[in-house]
This record gives C-alpha cells, sequence and structure tokens, in this order.
C-alpha cells in the first residue's frame, strides 16, 4: 500500500557503478513491475491538478522512461532534454559542473511556447546539477517551471537545495 516501500523494493542498489565507491540506484527491476511503474506514473500525475501542466520536459535518459506516460496521462506535450549533440534542430543549451570536468544538455529551441507550465522529471535527483541545467533551459526558453518530480532523491548530496536557491521551484521525490 506504500508507495515509498514499494519503490523502496524495486529499485537496487549496484554498488561501485559507474565507479568505485558509487552506488548507483537501479531502477530497470520498477520498470520491469507493471503495477509499481503504473502506480509510479500516477503519484507523479497526481502531484498536479488536471490541466496544470503545458509540457513535461524529461531528462535523458531515464527522465524520458518515466516522462512519457507522465504527459501523456496529465494531457501534456513531452519534450525531451537531451545531452548535448543528440537533437536534430536548433538548439538552445546549459552547461554544469561534475565532480571532474562538465556536461551539456539541450532543448529544441522552439520546444516550448512563452508562458507555458513545465513540469521536469527524472529518475533519481543527486547532486542537482542535471534538474539545475534543465530549469535554466525551460526558463530561457520563455517557459514556467511548474515543477521537478523525481523518482527517488538522494537527500544526502543536497540536490534540493541547490533548486530551492533557484526559487520558485517545487521539488518532489516519491522517495
Ligand atoms: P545530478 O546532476 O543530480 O548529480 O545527477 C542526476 C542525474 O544523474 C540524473 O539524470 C540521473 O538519471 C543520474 N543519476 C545520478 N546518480 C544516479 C543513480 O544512482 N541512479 C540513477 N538511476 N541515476 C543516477
Amino acid at each position: 500500500a506504500d508507495l515509498g516501500a514499494l519503490i523502496a523494493a524495486r529499485v537496487r542498489d549496484v554498488p561501485d557503478y559507474p565507479q568505485p565507491g558509487v552506488v548507483f540506484k537501479d531502477i530497470t527491476p520498477l520498470l520491469a513491475d507493471a503495477g509499481a511503474f503504473g502506480q509510479v506514473v500516477g503519484a507523479v500525475v497526481a502531484q498536479y491538478g488536471a490541466g496544470a501542466v503545458d509540457k513535461v520536459a524529461g531528462i535523458e535518459a531515464r527522465g524520458f522512461i518515466l516522462g512519457a506516460p507522465v504527459a501523456d496521462r496529465a494531457g501534456a506535450g513531452f519534450v525531451p532534454v537531451r545531452k548535448a549533440g543528440k537533437l536534430p534542430s536548433q538548439v538552445i543549451a546549459a552547461s554544469y559542473d561534475l565532480e571532474y570536468g562538465s556536461a551539456t544538455i539541450e532543448v529544441h529551441a522552439d520546444a516550448f511556447t512563452p508562458g507555458e507550465r513545465v513540469l521536469i522529471v527524472d529518475d533519481v535527483l543527486a547532486t542537482g546539477g542535471t534538474a539545475r541545467a534543465a530549469v535554466e533551459l525551460v526558463r530561457r526558453a520563455g517557459a514556467t517551471v511548474v515543477g521537478v518530480s523525481v523518482l527517488l532523491e538522494l537527500a544526502f548530496l543536497h540536490g534540493r537545495e541547490r533548486l530551492d536557491a533557484l526559487g520558485g521551484v517545487e521539488t518532489r521525490a516519491l522517495l
């Protein structure tokens, strides 16, 4: 009955992936469970009122898997936020620092119309660098971020605080 407990039971800890010392949260067992997957999608959709979201922006790659069914059930369109160089048309880009080096994400320049209400979806909020860059992209496109929704938040990495610092962003995690 408790969705948090169900998620905890279906997310697998993989030690030393992608590098030694990191414990990776693997969501593939959850995705493979029809009931759990459906409940997660429903729970994210239920965070917002009917008609409250115009577009869902899903972050590559697992944010696509969660964000697309959320968009469909919410009656919203879907926009892919991709790693640099993957989108075919004109893009806007945002870069952010990683522990070693930096990363860049992009959206199509015409993906949003000014004033659209956008929900950003990803699987895991870690340091918040990725989600923060996604908020920046949506805002630069002239749209409004109604929230950032993730399946699970690694609270010890303080990603939520980095999003709170932007102002006006509701961060919601199912676990
Ligand atoms: P952040 O930018 O918040 O540090 O990292 C979040 C991004 O990296 C998300 O796009 C997420 O998919 C991915 N990520 C980081 N750590 C994990 C993890 O332990 N499990 C999964 N599934 N994704 C992770």
